[in-house]
């Protein structure tokens, strides 16, 4: 039985979900005490208690203490099962949050899974479906996954109301990622989307994306998009093209803030990765940890921050396994990932 502090380093939700996953995949029980200790709101909210019961149902685990607002949980796997899963977090709790929960277990299963998650696609502090679907799954993709998800309805913070779905199939070899370095930028690609709202809105903050990065790179046809959904919400969503990698950003917009800033906000972010010279986005690269502790060999790259999400994922995950993963550089700025998997 191993026992966690929940308040470790970034004392988020990550704690508990990577334990989750990891915690099946070995086949180790954990207990984990003070969950989201470093948030507003501690304990399991309506995301995490969702994972919990789903990364629970495919497990067969005993679980005591998933309740909402509690801050102590143990869970006790026994077999994995392949099947169809729903899960209806009820909010707009991160869709993308509890599928990262359980495809690593589901994936190394003879037998794909299906699975239905219901609740927010688009939230802040959480990967939109976009990030998800253009960029994490091609990096899973380009390591060996075969994971397909589509977005049935977008559910943006804060009503939440969005569907995503998709097939888990077994992956053979999970591949090692080593990139040197990004090579040079091919092309900025992505979109602009609404839903239920003008496309003026969706316009202007393509028009505002084209003034701040136009003239400096080679910024493709923004797209136009009107996204399928019961509420209103608008997102952008970009995607910067290299030779050897991409990575991902995107910004939302809410309710009094302006189209232009919400595309001030993505463009921000591209703009402080094309500063560096780093191959991967800092919010990729904490998530690859954990598929890459399972490689056939060891993982090598750059990330444009080192954060904190990334130095407490690497803790955890050391922590269930003999997985050396070290990361050079000071917190806050670009750094350089290794990853040595147990077996290796
Ligand atoms: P936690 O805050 O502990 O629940 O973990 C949040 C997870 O969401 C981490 O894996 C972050 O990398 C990820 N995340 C947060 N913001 C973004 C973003 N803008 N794009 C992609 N992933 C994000």
């Amino acid at each position: 039985m191993r026992n966690i502090d929940g308040a470790i380093g970034e004392g988020g939700g990550q704690v508990l979900r990577t334990c989750l996953a990891l915690s099946i995949v070995t086949g180790q029980d954990f207990t984990i005490r003070n969950i989201r200790s470093s948030r507003k709101k501690p304990g399991l909210r309506p995301q995490h208690l969702n994972a919990v019961k789903i990364a629970a149902i495919i497990s067969n685990a005993n679980v005591y203490g998933a309740q909402q607002g509690s801050t102590q949980l143990s869970f006790s796997p026994r077999s994995i099962q392949p099947g169809k899963f729903t899960c209806e977090i009820g909010t707009a709790g991160s869709t993308a949050l509890v599928l990262q929960t359980i495809y690593l277990p589901l994936s190394l299963l003879d037998q794909p899974s299906f699975i239905t998650i219901s609740g927010g696609t688009h939230a802040p502090l959480s990967p939109s479906f976009d990030f998800i679907n253009q960029h994490w799954l091609h990096y899973l993709k380009r390591i060996g996954f075969d994971i397909q998800m589509e977005m049935v309805l977008a559910g943006f913070y804060p009503q939440g109301g969005g569907k995503i779905r998709g097939n888990i199939r077994p992956v053979k070899t999970i591949e090692p990622l080593n990139i040197p370095e990004r090579g040079s930028l091919r092309q900025i690609r992505g979109y602009s989307g609404v839903a239920n709202l003008d496309r003026r809105i969706a316009e202007r903050q393509r028009n505002q994306v084209i003034h701040r990065l136009g003239s400096q790179y080679p910024l493709n046809d923004i797209r136009i998009s009107q996204l399928p959904s019961k509420f209103k919400g608008t997102t952008v969503c970009l995607i910067c093209e290299f030779e050897h990698s991409q990575s991902c950003y995107f910004s939302l917009g809410a309710l009094g803030k302006p189209a232009e800033k919400v595309a001030d906000e993505v463009c921000e972010k591209i703009e402080y990765f094309l500063s560096t010279n780093a191959v991967m986005d800092e919010y990729l690269a904490d998530q690859l940890l954990l598929p890459l502790s399972f490689a056939n060999g060891n993982s090598n790259f750059s990330t444009s921050k080192i954060t904190n999400h990334l130095l407490t994922n690497a803790e955890i995950i050391r922590n269930f396994m003999n997985t050396d993963i070290s990361i050079d550089g000071s917190a806050g700025n670009p750094g350089i990932i290794k990853i040595t998997p147990y077996n290796q």
